[in-house]
């Protein structure tokens, strides 16, 4: 019998990150969550959990000693997978009306924390002799997104960050891949969908529908989605999937929105 997988998953308690938790814990793996809530809106998914701010460097390394302490210490004894899926949707509007905070915010959620868990996960896969790594980027990080500069920003660094590293830890038998998400269906784009109404004057369902007609497959995609991508790019099936940017979005066309029609 092959051995579990271990597989930790930042921002695993909601939306994406929680399905990629089931998805994983059905494939027989062993899963660690990291997030700042055990589950919002609903029950905890039944897994390893820490509490963290994940864009904390010191709470980051007490995480990964939690994560790599041997199983009778309660941890997973080392890791084969890390989804570094967390993110914030960031703030809406035109740049001139957007605050350093929130670009900083925004920033340091998306992006400081994929570092600093690359940084303590990749010194463990390879005294493991390798690993796969996902790193949650946006159908943003390759088209733009108006009115979404610091997310769009944030996840333009995720792809540079996923194929630097895959550059860099290869050789190690380390794999590293970036998700691209299109618009999934949930709270997140709830919001999303609200506050571009708000701005712009339009109803929420036009706004809904503006999002779906930019994709061939005229659909939102689900968590479910991107997680079963997840598990495939982490199993053998996937050996030698490296350094790739990969969509599950039904073949978005552009993220022009109607700001200004
Ligand atoms: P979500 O808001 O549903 O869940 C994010 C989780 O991250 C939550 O459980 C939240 O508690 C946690 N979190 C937020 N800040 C944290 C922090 N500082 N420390 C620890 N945990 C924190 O988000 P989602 O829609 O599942 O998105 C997951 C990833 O997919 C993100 O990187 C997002 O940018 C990306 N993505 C989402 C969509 C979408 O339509 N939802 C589209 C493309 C990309």
């Amino acid at each position: 019998m092959t051995k579990p997988q271990r597989v930790l998953i930042t921002g695993g308690a909601a939306g994406i990150g929680r399905a990629m938790a089931h998805a994983f814990i059905d494939n027989g793996a062993r899963v660690h969550v990291a997030d700042l809530e055990v589950a919002r809106g609903g029950e905890p998914v039944g897994c390893d959990f820490t509490g963290v701010d994940v864009s904390d460097p010191e709470s980051m390394d007490t995480l990964f000693e939690t994560v790599l302490a041997p199983n009778e210490s309660g941890g997973l004894g080392g890791l084969d997978v890390l989804c570094a899926n967390v993110g914030i949707a960031g703030p809406t509007g035109a740049i001139e009306d957007l605050e350093p905070a929130d670009w900083d915010l925004t920033m340091a959620v998306n992006v400081r924390s994929a570092f600093l868990s690359c940084r303590r996960a990749i010194p463990a896969m390879r005294a493991a002799g390798g690993g796969s790594i996902l790193l949650t980027s946006s159908t943003a990080g390759i088209t733009g997104f108006p009115m979404r500069s610091p997310y769009a920003a944030s996840k333009y660094a995720i792809v540079g960050l996923g194929d630097t590293l895959a550059m860099e830890v290869g050789e190690f038998g380390i794999r590293v891949n970036v998700l691209c998400p299109g618009s999934v269906d949930g709270e997140r784009m709830r919001k999303v969908i609200d506050a571009e109404a708000n701005l712009s004057g339009q109803s929420a369902s036009d706004v809904r529908a503006a999002y779906e007609k930019q994709v061939s497959m005229r659909t939102f995609v689900e968590g479910r989605d991107i997680a079963a991508m997840a598990v495939f790019l982490a199993s053998p099936a996937a050996r030698f999937v490296n350094g790739q940017v990969i969509s599950v979005d039904g073949g978005l066309e552009t993220l022009r929105t109607n700001w200004r029609t």
